[in-house]
C-alpha cells in the first residue's frame, strides 16, 4: 500500500553528514534511483500527491538537475509539457533569468522566454525543498512569462527549514518530510 511504499522510499535516502559542507546533512536520493521499484514507486507518490490537478496542468517545470529526475516522468504521468529551468549558460535561444541568494554568494537560474505560452499553467518540480530559494526564483521566472504556478511539489521537504513560507502562500506538497 501507499505508506508501506512510502517508507521504504524513506528509508533508501541515503543522509551524508557535511556534504557539500560542514553542518549540512545532505539527502541522497540516488539509492531510489537505482532501485526500478522504488524509483517506480516514488513516481507513483509524485503523482498522488497532484492527481487532483491533471486536467489543469499544462506545463511542469524542473530545476536543474535533479528536477530533470523527476519532472520528466511527471509530465508524462499528467500529460504535461516538460519545461527545464537551467543554470546561466546553458539554454542556446533567448532566456529569462532570476537569481537568487544562496547561504554564501548567489546563483541564478534561466528559463528560455518562449518556454511556453502566455497563461499556461505550471507544476514546479524538484527533489528537495530546503529555504526555498530555488523555488521561489523559478517561480518569479514563471510569472515573468506570463505562467500561473498551480504547486510546488517536492520529494522531500526539509520542514525545519520553512521553506514554503517564501513561496507566497502557494500549494506545495512533499512525499516526505524531514
Ligand atoms: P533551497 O533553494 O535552499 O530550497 O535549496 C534547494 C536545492 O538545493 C534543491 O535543488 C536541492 O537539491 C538542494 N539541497 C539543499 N539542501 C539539501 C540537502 N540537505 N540535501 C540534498 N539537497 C539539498
Amino acid at each position: 500500500d501507499t505508506e508501506a511504499l512510502r517508507a521504504r522510499v524513506r528509508e533508501a535516502i541515503r543522509s551524508v553528514p557535511d556534504f557539500p559542507k560542514e553542518g549540512i546533512l545532505f539527502r541522497d536520493i540516488t539509492p531510489v534511483l537505482a532501485d526500478a521499484e522504488l524509483f517506480r514507486a516514488a513516481s507513483a507518490l509524485h503523482h498522488s500527491h497532484v492527481a487532483d490537478l491533471a486536467e489543469q496542468v499544462d506545463v511542469i517545470v524542473g530545476m536543474e538537475s535533479r528536477g530533470f529526475l523527476f519532472g520528466p516522468i511527471l509530465a508524462q504521468q499528467l500529460g504535461a509539457a516538460f519545461v527545464p529551468a537551467r543554470k546561466p549558460g546553458k539554454l542556446p535561444a533567448a532566456t529569462v533569468e532570476e537569481r537568487y541568494a544562496l547561504e554564501y554568494g548567489e546563483n541564478a537560474l534561466q528559463m528560455h522566454a518562449d518556454a511556453f505560452a502566455e497563461g499556461a499553467r505550471v507544476l514546479v518540480v524538484d527533489d528537495l525543498l530546503a529555504t526555498g530559494g530555488t523555488a521561489a526564483a523559478t517561480g518569479r521566472l514563471i510569472e515573468r512569462l506570463g505562467g500561473t504556478v498551480l504547486a510546488y511539489l517536492f520529494l522531500i521537504e526539509l520542514d525545519f527549514l520553512n521553506g514554503r513560507e517564501v513561496l507566497g502562500g502557494a500549494r506545495v506538497e512533499a512525499v516526505l518530510h524531514f
